[in-house]
Parts: C-alpha cells; structure tokens; sequence
C-alpha cells in the first residue's frame, strides 16, 4: 500500500512558508505505511524535533487499479475520502530542504499520517469540499478545493504515470493555510462539512 502526498497544493499555504507557489506539475512525496495512524489513536511527540507542525488534508482512498490514468476517468478512481494530519517535523525538514537534501525523515517517520474514518464523497459537496481542523477547540484550518492549484483528478493523473495505484492507496492532497505547531497536551481535530451543511468529525488525536 502507498501513501502519496502532494506538497504546495493551495498558493496561500506555499506562501505562509516562504515556499514559491506551485505551477507546472505537482510536487510529490511518499510516507511508508508505518507511518499511519488511525482509530483516533494518540500521537507521541518524537524526540528528533522540537518544532512539530500539523497539517490537515484531505485524503482519498483509491478504488481501482490502474496507471496512466486518463483525465477522464480520474473521478472513478476513489469514491472515499477523509481527512488526515500530515504531521512535518519542520525544524529537520527546513535543514533537509536548505541541502537539497530528501526529506523522507521529517514527513515520513512513525505515526506522521494520522488518517481519520472514511466518508463517501456522494456525502460531500464534490465542486468544493470545505473541511476544518480545530486545536484545542478553535479553528486554525479552514479549506475548500476550489483553492487546490492540482485537482484530485489532476493528481490522480500524474501520479499515476510513476506509481500504478493500487486498491488501497491513499494519496494526502495538500494543506491550505493555518499550519503550525503543536505541543504536548494539544488536541487537533479534523471536521468535514457535509452537503447539508453538517460538520462532521473524522478524526481527533492527543499529542502526548
Ligand atoms: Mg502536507
């Protein structure tokens, strides 16, 4: 199983980080399977950084095998989706980055893709999903995907043209502004909003 990701997907998050925005084609990294977490299960603050940031994404789930997927037949690709933190050690990513250096420990480590419970998105308004993450109980993310610079379905394509996808991929489509940093007693919660209006929470984690 894969876990795919995609980085600078909304122009206003690239910017919060000093990150050119994205045009072209979208940046890509992996997380190995070790990195999931689930089942609202807690997270533990790893001791290699000291600068830990949430980052709250939509998620799909992949439905079909397939490669070189055609803009046509993207959307039949995942009727699932849900919302997941891609947790960044962002001290560790920063020294990574300012090398030229892969950034696979500072994103890809244990329990760095929190992944919340599935929802199918005949339940969500598909031109403009909205969803939340809350810290603590306020609001620090607020996203839509008429904000995505890559659409699913242009994700679904690219990727899909280096890594077949397989029934079972997740592909982590990118976090709009508000990331920062998270503490030891933080709670985050994920929330999506539904076509009638409701929020609904798919996943809440302590930081312990
Ligand atoms: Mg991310």
């Amino acid at each position: 199983m894969n876990i795919i990701c995609i980085g600078r997907n909304y122009d206003e998050h690239a910017r919060e980080l000093g990150n050119e925005v994205v045009r072209g084609n979208p940046v890509v990294f992996m997380k190995p399977p070790t990195a999931l977490l689930v089942n609202d299960k807690p997270f533990y603050y790893p001791d290699f950084t000291s600068d830990l940031h949430y980052e709250c994404e939509l998620v799909l789930k992949i439905c079909k095998n397939g490669r070189y997927v055609q803009p046509e037949f993207a959307d039949s690709y995942f009727e699932q989706v849900t919302l997941g933190i891609d947790f960044t050690a962002r001290d560790l990513q920063s020294k990574l980055k300012a090398k030229g250096h892969p950034w696979e420990i500072a994103k890809g480590f244990d329990n760095s893709a929190v992944m919340g419970q599935m929802i199918s998105k005949s339940e969500l308004t598909q031109e403009n999903m909205e969803f939340k993450m809350l810290k603590n109980g306020e609001v620090v993310q607020h996203g839509f995907t008429k904000d995505l610079v890559f659409s699913f379905n242009d994700i679904i394509c690219y990727v899909s043209k280096f890594f077949r996808l397989h029934v079972g991929d997740y592909i982590y489509t990118g976090t709009p502004k508000g990331v920062g940093p998270v503490k030891i007693g933080d709670v985050l919660e994920g929330r999506i909003v539904t076509k009638d209006g409701a929020e609904k929470r798919l996943f809440q984690t302590e930081v312990k």
